[in-house]
């Protein structure tokens, strides 16, 4: 018997063609937002009975997610507190609605239906997206209560009936319209149970499946065992984020990152987050094993709210350089339904922001602190993170500053500081300069490190993808310092110190000599300079001007605004060594000869540098095969 019919309180047509518009694939939400209720109102009855308000049997409050491929039907069913006629008006029919002007006005402009579902409280009307009719079974856990019954077939009528519960609690059942039948499917919804129910607080069943448990034993005392059909509970109730740190191992930390990234290689450490107060947030992040390969381990924390799956984009909640980390955050304090520049700019966010990034820096300085050693064998996977927090974040970068390491081509590690004592004296130029020298590839720039080496010099290695950027931030840190690429010039101009050694040439033969080069070399790009280098150094040695090649390797790496360093043309120095047996032989050889001992002397300039190739290579060879 119908009680009462009336409309929805809402002063537009229609609003469900609207919601059923919404981007098609968020349509899977409607389970998220179902389960999520029901697992309101469960919790609420449990609070209820824990504080004594409820005398009755809280019994078993397993929510139940059933499908009838026949009837095209869902059904969500749970144990909470269920509504009471009045209550199904109120809380269904009015308060749905009641931003119903402002929805129009707002929801052109949203880009998702998270946006618009969560902002005007229309969880429940979600739904409507991929159901034709939705019926509400439900019997409220108030004294005196009868059940009752709500339906609407997605226009603005609806009906309140005589409910058919005899249960406490609530019964959602949707009947899916013709675009929809694929949520019958048994793997689609499991999948999408997994991926925002897998963790909700109270436990949901989705069907059965069989387990093998013991049954007896066999005539020769074996264990036997049989198949029995059990309840499919989908969910972890408490994941390890919602219990205390102290009450976990290493293990549960582990196992938890394999339930969540099944296939990935086991992290190096995490950092269980805790903080209620001014905000409240809970997680456990993990430092993956980065290698050089950021792109594949970025975009995997995973941002949950009250245990409610959310996002994995949570690429404005925690700063860029987090991004690489994985895991779970969860907290209530995050605004989930706005837009993205609202987020960026909520106060909760920035101060969240700021409080992972502190977490994250004072772990690395407490494994620093406690084993170094152990630290610095994880160096290779943190390294580029660390440098990548303190590009981006100032903050972060006045406490890493104490454990952010450099590497020298010995394998050596040394902190900032330490690095600093280590080559003051020896490579402070002229100028009271402190001149690091760098490689970006120590097999690459093999001659290059050794000339360097024989001069007592050190050489830092620099070869992680980020690492141009970083020597551009940490010079502009760094007082009176200045980094070099070990080819970047010859030595005695790297670090120029008082005594500028000097060669014998004549003014007349030094011009001579690098006209012959230039001469041999024809290349305008390549400019020749007679040098005075030690005699067991090359004859001729090539180099590239440190600041213009750093800006186009970082153009290369993409650097905002950085294309048009690009586009220039290389700047290479063709330092000739006059002091060098090979080079006083050219400059008194025949002309014909000359030329070909510069070309020969350039190629190997060329070769120290990994860059002969192609045909300038066979030319090469085919010379020296000649010449010998
Ligand atoms: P919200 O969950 O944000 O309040 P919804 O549209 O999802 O918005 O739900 C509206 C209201 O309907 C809830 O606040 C609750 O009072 C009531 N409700 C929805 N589902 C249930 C349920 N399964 N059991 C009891 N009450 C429910
Ligand atoms: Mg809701």
């Amino acid at each position: 018997m119908i009680q009462e019919q009336g409309t929805i309180s809402i002063n537009t047509e229609n609003i469900f063609p609207i919601i059923k518009k919404f981007l098609y694939s968020d349509h899977e939400i409607f389970l998220r937002e179902l389960v999520s209720n029901a697992v309101d109102a469960t919790q609420k009855m449990n609070r209820l009975t824990a504080l004594g308000h409820y005398k009755g049997e809280l019994g078993d409050t397993t929510i139940d997610v059933s499908v009838d491929k026949d009837a095209k039907t869902i059904s969500i069913s749970d144990a909470g507190v269920g509504m009471t006629a009045e209550e199904l008006k109120k809380y269904i029919n009015q308060v749905a609605f009641s931003g119903a002007t402002e929805f129009m006005e707002k929801f052109k402009e949203a880009k998702d239906a998270n946006e618009i579902i969560g902002r005007f409280g229309l969880g429940f009307y979600s739904a409507f997206m991929v159901a034709e009719k939705v019926e509400i079974e439900t019997y409220s856990y108030l004294e005196n209560a009868e059940p009752a019954k709500w339906t609407c077939d997605g226009s603005t009528a609806f009906e309140i009936s005589e409910g058919s519960r005899t249960q406490r609690g609530t019964t959602v059942t949707l009947f899916l319209n013709e675009d929809s039948t694929e949520f019958l499917e048994k793997h689609r919804l499991q999948t999408i149970l997994d991926k925002y129910a897998k963790f909700l607080p109270v436990p949901i069943k989705f069907g059965t499946k069989t387990e093998s448990v013991p049954d007896g034993e066999d005539k020769d005392g074996k264990p036997k065992y049989k198949s029995i059909e059990v309840d499919n509970i989908i969910n972890n109730t408490t994941p390890i984020w919602t219990k205390t740190p102290s009450s976990l191992k290493d293990e549960d930390y582990l196992s938890f990152y394999r339930e969540l990234y099944p296939f990935q290689e086991e992290p190096l450490f995490w950092i269980h987050l805790n903080v209620d107060y001014p905000f409240n947030l809970t997680g456990v992040l993990y430092f993956p094993k980065l290698k050089n390969d950021f792109e594949v381990t970025k975009n995997k924390i995973k941002l949950f709210s009250r245990q409610v799956f959310i996002t994995d984009e949570v690429k404005d909640i925690v700063p860029e350089f987090l991004l690489l980390l994985h895991g779970v955050i969860d907290s209530p304090d995050i605004p989930l339904n706005v837009s993205r520049s609202f987020l960026q700019a909520d106060s909760n966010v920035k101060k969240i922001n700021s409080y992972i990034s502190r977490k994250v820096a004072e772990k690395l300085q407490e494994l620093f602190v406690k084993d170094r050693k152990a630290f610095q064998d994880k160096w290779d996977d943190i390294g580029i993170f660390v440098k990548y927090g303190a590009l981006s974040d100032e903050k972060f970068y006045e406490k890493a500053k104490d454990f952010l390491l450099l590497i020298n081509t010995n394998k050596e590690y040394y902190t900032l500081a330490e690095y600093e004592a280590k080559v003051k004296d020896f490579q402070t130029d002229k100028n009271g300069n402190l001149i690091y020298l760098y490689t970006a590839d120590s097999e690459l720039q093999h001659s290059y490190i050794q000339a360097a080496q024989k001069k007592d010099y050190d050489v830092l290695l620099m070869n992680s993808p980020i690492d141009n950027h970083f020597i551009q931030f940490i010079e502009s840190k760094l007082e009176k310092t200045q980094w070099k690429r070990v080819d970047a010039d010859v030595l005695d101009k790297l670090i120029e110190k008082e005594e500028i050694a000097k060669h014998n040439l004549s003014e007349d033969d030094t011009k001579k000599l690098a006209a012959i080069f230039e001469k041999a070399i024809d290349n305008k790009a390549m400019k020749v300079e007679v040098e005075s280098l030690p005699a067991d150094a090359l004859p001729v040695t090539l180099t590239e001007e440190e600041w213009m090649r750093r800006m186009k390797d970082m153009s290369k790496m993409g650097g905002g605004g950085m294309n048009f360093y690009g586009a220039m043309p290389d700047n290479f120095k063709v330092a000739v060594n006059a002091n060098h047996p090979l080079i006083t032989k050219i400059l008194s050889a025949e002309e014909s000869a000359q030329t070909t001992l510069a070309k020969q002397a350039f190629d190997l300039a060329l070769l120290a540098k990994g860059m002969l190739k192609g045909k300038a290579l066979t030319d090469f060879v085919e010379r020296s095969v000649g010449v010998l």
